[in-house]
């Protein structure tokens, strides 16, 4: 868990001493890299990418040029247009700019790739390739039918579109700043990743329920399936009582999308972050019924091919804590919502009672 640093705060409608931890450094937040060797779509796109950058030479510049201002003095051209215009034997970097008011070459487009460090270059590469993808993607939802999550996305991919623009402009070479549309995370102060901690511990501390080892097994693997569960739209979310949360679902939904979906498939963004470090309480009680029933459904699935012993902890084990922890969810007075128990406590706890157990 690290940095097991606490605040207090009073809250504003009750008595109640409030725990929470302080903001984590941002690797803690994040998803570990390895999810990206196993994403179909992370690694479509890659390739798409590699490709584009393999055309050679003369066509990235090409490429760039198209993004990039030109840099004759004066000239107020944003990004050249070479349409029409064929290379001749030195090359596309004589080709001239159509663009009215400009018609000065490629070369003047390009300027600023001299000296330019690879890794800079991979990074405008990046925000050049999800520029015209995004593009592609936003043609292809305009045709699609206008449903909640289209005007949605499109929103989403609209915002994010402006951002790479003026960012390719302004800073080619540096990652570009998205904390501007939805702020930054985390969103929540106390995360589903604490409070599952919490939980833990306070159902599980003498062994009576489920082992507290058990129940631990249990959480991590909880947390990992929130971590690359795909939300429930929010037309297809159960009702809820909006007076019991202080942000509408959709306020969480847009940024789940932002920080845990969009970098599988725009990589010049943001690292992904874990949905279960970046949101608390609220989008616990938003989502956990829908959660529970399509975890406990898959791991009835799945069920088929495990053995006796996965069996008893994925199905008789978890359904005793995915009910106890809707019921506890439900009750906003519980201690999971203001503990702070670190997990080096918690897995102390753990070598405790298994030294009583060996004792006995
Ligand atoms: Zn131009
Ligand atoms: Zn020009």
């Amino acid at each position: 868990m690290g940095g097991a640093l606490c605040s207090r705060t009073m809250s504003c409608n009750n008595s109640r001493v409030e725990y929470h931890r302080q903001s984590q450094s941002t690797d803690q937040l994040l998803m570990p890299n390895k999810w990206k060797a196993n994403d179909v779509l992370y690694i479509r796109v890659k390739s798409k990418r590699e490709k584009m950058q393999e055309r050679g030479i003369e066509s990235t510049q090409r490429t760039v040029a198209m993004f990039s201002p030109c840099t004759f003095r004066n000239c107020k051209c944003k990004g050249g247009t070479f349409r029409g215009v064929k290379r001749d034997h030195f090359g596309w970097k004589n080709s001239i700019c159509v663009r009215s008011g400009c018609n000065h070459p490629l070369s003047d487009h390009i300027q600023h790739l001299k000296n330019v460090s690879m890794m800079e270059f991979t990074v405008l590469m990046k925000l050049i390739f999800d520029i015209i993808n995004i593009k592609e993607t936003l043609k292809n939802i305009s045709i699609k039918p206008k449903s909640k999550r289209n005007i949605l996305l499109k929103d989403i991919f609209e915002s994010v579109y402006n951002v790479l623009n003026k960012s390719v402009l302004l800073h080619p070479f540096t990652t570009p700043n998205i904390d501007t549309i939805y702020g930054s995370p985390p969103f929540e102060r106390t995360n589903i990743d604490q409070v599952l901690i919490n939980f833990c511990m306070h159902f599980f501390y003498d062994d009576n329920i489920l082992e507290l080892k058990n129940a631990y097994i249990l959480t991590k693997f909880v947390l990992k399936y929130f971590d690359t569960w795909m939300w429930t739209i929010p037309k297809e979310l159960l009702k809820c009582n909006s007076q019991e949360y202080s942000k509408s679902y959709n306020y969480y939904y847009r940024r789940f999308l932002m920080y845990c979906c969009l970098p599988r498939c725009i990589h010049s963004i943001s690292l992904r972050y874990r949905a279960s470090k970046i949101f608390g309480h609220e989008v616990l009680k938003y989502t956990l019924k829908e959660f529970k029933s399509q975890l406990l459904s898959w791991c009835h699935v799945q069920s088929l091919m495990w053995t006796e012993h996965t069996k008893l902890f994925c199905l008789d084990y978890l359904t005793i804590y995915m009910d106890l922890l809707e019921k506890e969810v439900f009750n906003d007075k519980s201690p999971i919502w203001y503990m702070d128990l670190t997990l080096s406590e918690l897995k102390d706890k753990i070598s405790f009672l298994e030294c009583i157990k060996i004792r006995k």
